[in-house]
């Protein structure tokens, strides 16, 4: 199989490439830079979609940068780089005399609102209800086929909690602070921690690139799955959790308004709060987690 990955450079695409190649597949990066085994965003713009059995899009500026303090162009930044790279893919995969056959979009669970008790399945109704879950409508809105082209290449929308790998993501920002002993609950700590191993993340999205059975029952929409693991667990168990694999004390907890000062409030709420998702569909699907819970996954992450 032939997999053109948006965004494939970094922390996900990384590890999707290395387990696409692994199985035989082969596999082309869109990036913002030319190289070996890439093509350019503009190259697709102007070429068109280049012969692929299954397209991902995995781009997006980083919403966790520490390096981009909150202001109105990192937010525009945050949207367009995402909005605009998947509409791209989505419009020469319309546009190709030879589409794909499964085309995947890794959005987020910042669409469903953050709260102790609710539970989301791929099931739940929601509507924005601030900046990132409008974000995450928008995302998934730029990725929807024409009901013409959805009638030859599957649509996969997967919303992925933190991501946790060694080699990016959040692990890489927190792991110096609970490695000197200064980790800590943020906020109340009682919020839920919505999260995947970035090596079942990259396992889910292959599985959705195997081929589909479309059939004409077959509705023009995508299929969402949850891209977390089936334990739920709070910030408070993480964290506790994280610093007992590292023998080291957790008792500096960070509170929500310093969060806030730091991050800008808006995005503050990706740590402060949280939601308790299930990945129903995901499991219904057959997909059987390497790192099911979060003992297994940390101990990968940091050795045991
Ligand atoms: P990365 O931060 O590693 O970024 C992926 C790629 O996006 C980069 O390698 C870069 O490719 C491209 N990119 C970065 N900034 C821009 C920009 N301003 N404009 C266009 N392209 C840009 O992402 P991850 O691998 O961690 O995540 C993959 C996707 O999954 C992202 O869309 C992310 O929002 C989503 N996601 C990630 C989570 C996580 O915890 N990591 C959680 C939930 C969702 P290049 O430099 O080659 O152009």
């Amino acid at each position: 199989m032939r997999v053109l990955i948006g965004g494939g450079s970094g922390f996900v695409g990384r590890e999707l490439t290395r387990l696409l190649r692994d199985k035989g597949h082969e596999v082309t990066v869109i990036s913002r830079q030319p190289g070996p085994g890439r093509i350019t965003w503009g190259e697709l713009e102007s070429r068109g979609l280049p012969p692929c059995d299954g397209a991902v899009n995995l781009a997006g500026e980083n919403v966790l940068n520490p390096l981009r303090w909150w202001n109105e162009s990192y937010k525009k930044d945050l949207f367009s780089s995402r909005i605009d790279t998947t509409k791209t893919l989505s419009q020469a995969i319309a546009a190709s005399s030879s589409p794909p056959r499964s085309w995947v979009l890794v959005s987020g669970v910042a669409c469903y609102k953050p709260s102790l008790t609710a539970e989301y399945t791929e099931d739940s109704n929601w509507t924005p209800f601030d900046l990132l879950s409008q974000l995450c409508k928008e995302w998934e809105a730029a990725a929807f086929l024409p009901e013409s082209a959805a009638k030859t290449t599957k649509q996969v929308v997967i919303r992925a909690g933190a991501v946790l790998g060694q080699d990016g993501g959040a692990m890489k920002q927190m792991l110096l602070p609970f490695w000197l002993g200064l980790g800590g609950t943020l906020g109340s700590g009682r919020q839920p921690f919505p999260w995947i191993h970035v090596s079942d993340l990259a396992g889910i999205i292959a599985r959705s690139l195997e081929p589909p059975v479309l059939s004409e029952a077959t509705p023009p929409t995508p299929q969402v799955y949850n891209g977390v693991a089936p334990t739920i667990t709070t910030n408070y168990e993480f964290t506790k959790e994280l610093g007992r694999i590292l023998r080291r004390p957790t008792i500096f907890p960070v509170p929500k308004f310093i969060m806030s000062v730091l991050l800008g409030s808006e995005r503050a709420v990706i740590l402060t709060q949280g939601q308790k998702v299930i990945p129903m569909k995901t499991l219904e699907s057959g997909y059987q987690f390497k790192y099911p819970d979060l003992t297994s996954a940390l101990k990968q992450i940091v050795g045991s």
